[in-house]
């Protein structure tokens, strides 16, 4: 036996003795029918081929291996973000668990979240009595000082009414009659993470404002959107507007959440927005959003509030960040300090040391659309080319924006953007069109085994590498961060591709 009491060994191992292999090679004989091992190579060989790109691009009714997730767990997302906030879906069970799970397994922090727990009765009779239930239970249980409701797909395939339901809950004694139980409608069949997000922070913001004056005041408001990099980016962010001695209120600040301590307390919420500093973001001068197609709707409410609104695109690298601090310094009236330009000058810096070395080299991307429309800026703006660059939750707006962005710099000759598509489309992107490297989350380490692209992870979720949302990617300090991931896997490869000795190892060098 490869493993005994006396000697336990890890997966890795364990499955590489000798019983185990013949008891896979009997499976595969006997019972999965299996192909010869030359027929699968064919037709595998065939997939990389341009005749097999076009009937890919072709496909209609089938999305293989999407880059998003459902929109509850973009609610979630925001919800965490406020003050002793818990984020309560209106649906079954194991959706809520895929989110708890997908948000912990990224930020390696529990994830608090709860579900009205619907069923086979609920999806034919309505699910009024597990919202009744549901929120008596969370209020009791959990403490909150808001329960914010969002609906899995289940809850909007019978059309549960949560405005009536909440009404009706609140009638029962479930809460307070003043218990703050902001509610958003997300279907998870329609649009993703993104869209999610967007709809409940609307919800939440709309609950504290709507019907209220606005007395404005010379606050800003800052939006973060659904970023990976939340915990990292929000403190940055926080610091830019200290340094520039700005006011500001961020919306949805999960930042502590996700980093709690490890000192003996668990902390089931910590940090975020608090409650009375939501209510008074109305007042604010102006909403800065981070990721303009993260935060459609909201910004569109917030707009009409009377309210300036700024929306970027997950600004990365120098100019990028030049306009958001350009912006606040524009808002605010206050001078960009020269601490800031100090630091912009390092970034410049930096990026002239390793120019030689990223100068030219080709990527492909893919990611939410504001991300992936910040990362191919700064690629050009480090004179890269982001040949392909791919996002399932684009649409055609951002797919214009993409071309626009393509077309303003050399560098951008010959790129293109695919809104819409999925990864098994950049599958074929890959094999028929390489590139020298793939950025995008964890799910890109199949197509970097299967295409022989090496991936540098950046996006949601990271599952595989561990504390890279600690560190910011915004802000001239984010875009150094950024750059040493790009270059790091530069030489990575560079070292792998010239260390044969006395073959390739002529330029296996110590300096780089
Ligand atoms: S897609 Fe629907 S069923 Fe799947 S996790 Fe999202 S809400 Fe639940």
């Amino acid at each position: 036996m490869t493993q005994n009491v006396e000697n336990v060994i890890d997966h890795f191992n364990l499955f590489r003795g000798p019983e185990y292999i013949e008891m896979f090679e009997n499976k595969r004989k006997n019972f999965e029918n299996a192909h010869p091992d030359e027929k699968i190579e064919e037709v595998r060989e065939w997939t990389k081929s341009w005749e097999y790109r076009e009937k890919n691009f072709a496909r209609e009714a089938l999305t293989v291996n999407p880059a998003k997730a459902c929109q509850p767990l973009g609610a979630v997302f925001a919800a965490v973000g406020f003050e002793q906030t818990m984020p309560f879906v209106h649906g079954s069970q194991g959706c809520v668990a895929y989110y708890r799970s997908h948000f912990s397994r990224h930020f390696k922090e529990p994830s608090s979240c709860v579900s009205s727990s619907m069923t086979e009765d609920a999806a034919v009779f309505g699910g009024l009595n597990n919202m009744i239930d549901g929120l008596a239970n969370t209020y009791s249980m959990y403490k909150p000082k808001m329960i914010a409701v969002s609906t899995t797909c289940m809850a909007e395939v019978i059309g549960d009414d949560l405005n009536g339901f909440i009404q009706n809950a609140r009638a029962k004694g479930s809460v307070p009659e003043d218990f703050d139980v902001p509610f958003a409608h997300t279907p998870a069949f329609v649009g993703s993470h993104i869209t999610g997000y967007d709809n409940a922070l609307k919800g939440i913001v709309s609950h504290f404002w709507e019907g209220k004056e606005r007395t404005p005041n010379e606050k800003i408001n800052f939006i973060g959107g659904f970023d990976g990099y939340t915990v990292g980016n929000l403190r940055e962010v926080k610091r830019l507007f200290e340094v520039m001695g700005v006011e500001h209120t961020i919306l949805a600040d999960n930042s502590e959440v996700w980093d709690t301590p490890a000192d003996g307390e668990f902390r089931m919420y910590d940090g975020g927005t608090t409650l009375d500093d939501a209510k008074a973001a109305l007042n604010a001068k102006a909403t800065i959003s981070m990721q303009e197609y993260c935060t459609e709707k909201t910004m569109d409410y917030i707009g009409k509030t009377g309210q300036e609104t700024v929306a970027l695109n997950h600004p990365v690298g120098v100019a990028a960040t030049d306009k958001f601090l350009m912006e606040i310094s524009r808002i605010s009236g206050k001078a960009i300090p020269a601490a800031l330009t100090k630091e912009r000058g390092r970034l410049v810096d930096a990026i002239a040391d390793s120019s030689a070395h990223i100068h030219g080299k080709k990527f492909a991307i893919y990611g939410d659309p504001d991300l992936c429309y910040g990362l191919a800026a700064f690629l050009m703006e480090l004179g890269a080319e982001p040949v392909h660059v791919l996002s399932t939750n684009g649409g055609k707006d951002w797919d214009a924006k993409m071309q626009a962005l393509f077309d303003s710099s050399p560098f951008g000759k010959g790129c293109k953007s695919y809104a819409g598509k999925d990864l098994w489309h950049m599958r074929s992107l890959l094999n028929t069109e390489p590139v020298d490297f793939l950025i995008g989350n964890t799910y890109g380490k199949y197509l970097e085994r299967d295409t022989g692209t090496p991936l540098i992870r950046i996006g949601f979720p990271v599952f595989d590498r561990h504390h890279h949302h600690r560190y910011p990617v915004w802000g001239y300090q984010g875009a150094m961060n950024v750059l040493v991931w790009l270059l790091d896997k530069i030489f990575d490869e560079m070292d792998k591709n010239t260390i044969i000795p006395a073959k390739t190892d002529y330029s296996y060098d110590i300096i780089r």
